[in-house]
């Protein structure tokens, strides 16, 4: 694999130790930064009996007490650490569960997000030639949207084309006026484009040479990492390769997925990940899964430290094949209050989702827990298979049950009216999942 080291900063090349090192201190002095600067840190460590003076390396990292969503919910003016006068920009959550949070930025938060962000496009080949057809929503994902537009446009030096998730018509027209290189969009956007081209006579295999495809804010892989059906379909259809971003709003940055495929990078200079067990909050060996927490450091506006993300996944910290050494993420199986406890068993909607579509021809599914008449947990799933498709019910019972150990009660409807329960209530991402349990905790 060739990599361009005046593109690959070495901080991605060098030694655990050395990069132990980065982080101690960088650790210390965004505690004690944060102590300094936000009434929320001080007053939370203070609670916790933590003094600054007690962080001396990376091995103290653990006496410092989680921060959670709720911390951020509620206290989030608190946890500023800059006045407004400082501020250029803000993020909102992409508002997928709760209410709305804002995550300001500085100029100095926008040029580093900018320039750790390019590691992973730098690390996928793009490069100052390249033109970029950037389709991602304009709703509230739109800043991060922006932020990412400015990363290719400032710190590449790509053509950038903002476009937005616009008609098949105008996107095609631009294809063919400016033949990008690159097309980033969500993947349910990039798949349904990609469907509609052919009322428009576009063949992106014969009209583009497509370098490759990124998408950020669905997961397009399968817990061990293999491509989801989606993935699959999204590359053939553009023919180009397919590459994942973990984007988080919260932590201000991507994690990209590297040509090897191999997980998505952390960039472990400015991030500090851990696995802990979402129960006891202990540390997990790298491998295990558990709920990732992450320390975003350097930033002025609103560093976190030991932040619970909620995701459900695992750490690799072995040496990727494409030469880099830091922690690579890997699929987020679902987030920690999706966990699914069933009668005494514990699964994910992604494992569930996994095992309806390891059935060849389910065209769509919805999953369901409820309670069922006694007050117990029950998993319904919804299918819409092809209608040679025998069994189906039967068959898609037996794979849940024996890659989850529960038993759900599968039944049957027509794709278009499972569709529009994933985009009801203006949803821009499909929802596939919907926990309808009363909640006792
Ligand atoms: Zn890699």
């Amino acid at each position: 694999m060739k990599i361009n080291p005046k593109n690959n900063p070495n901080i991605e090349y060098i030694s655990r130790d050395e990069i132990r090192g980065i982080q101690s201190g960088r650790l210390i002095d965004t505690v004690s930064y944060v102590y300094r600067n936000s009434a929320f840190y001080r007053r939370y460590y203070i609670e916790n009996g933590i003094s600054p003076e007690d962080i001396k390396s990376l091995d103290d990292l653990n006496k410092l007490p989680f921060i959670t969503r709720d911390h951020l919910a509620n206290l989030s003016d608190e946890m500023v650490c800059v006045p407004r006068s400082e501020w250029i920009d803000i993020c909102p959550t992409s508002g997928t569960t709760g209410q709305s949070i804002y995550f300001p930025m500085t100029k100095n938060d926008l040029i580093l997000f900018a320039r750790i962000c390019a590691r992973g496009a730098y690390s996928l080949g793009i490069d100052r030639n390249d033109t970029v057809q950037v389709m991602l929503t304009s709703d509230n994902l739109l800043q991060p949207t922006k932020i990412m537009t400015y990363m290719f446009q400032f710190e590449i030096g790509s053509l950038a084309l903002r476009v937005g998730p616009v008609g098949t018509e105008r996107q095609v027209k631009l294809m063919r006026d400016l033949k990008p290189d690159v097309l980033f969009g969500i993947s349910t956007y990039l798949q349904s484009l990609g469907r509609s081209l052919d009322k428009y006579e576009f063949d992106p295999k014969k009209e583009l040479d497509l370098k490759l495809l990124i998408s950020t804010g669905s997961t397009i892989y399968h817990s061990r990492w293999s491509p989801t059906a989606l993935h699959r379909e999204v590359s053939e259809i553009w023919g180009a390769p397919y590459y994942s971003i973990l984007g988080s709003t919260e932590l201000n940055t991507g994690f990209w997925e590297c040509p090897a495929r191999n997980g998505h990078h952390v960039h472990q200079d400015y991030f500090i990940a851990e696995i802990i067990d979402p129960d006891t909050g202990k540390t997990l060996s790298p491998g295990e899964r558990g709920e990732l927490v992450m320390t975003a450091m350097g930033r002025e506006a609103m560093p976190l430290v030991r932040y619970r993300t909620g995701d459900i996944t695992s750490l690799e910290i072995d040496e990727c094949p494409c030469g880099r050494k830091n922690p690579r993420i890997m699929a987020i199986v679902g987030r920690r209050d999706q966990m699914l406890k069933i009668k005494g068993t514990l699964a994910f909607p992604l494992q569930v989702e996994e095992a309806v579509l390891s059935v060849q021809g389910i065209k769509a599914h919805f999953i369901e827990v409820v309670n069922d008449e006694n007050g117990q947990a029950q998993l319904n799933i919804t299918i819409a298979p092809d209608p040679d498709l025998e069994n189906a019910p039967e068959e898609v019972t037996e794979r849940v049950k024996s890659r989850t150990l529960i038993t759900p009660r599968v039944s049957l409807d027509t794709r278009e009216s499972i569709e529009s329960v994933w985009y009801s209530e203006k949803r821009v991402k499909p929802r596939k999942f919907r926990d309808k349990r009363k909640k006792v905790s």
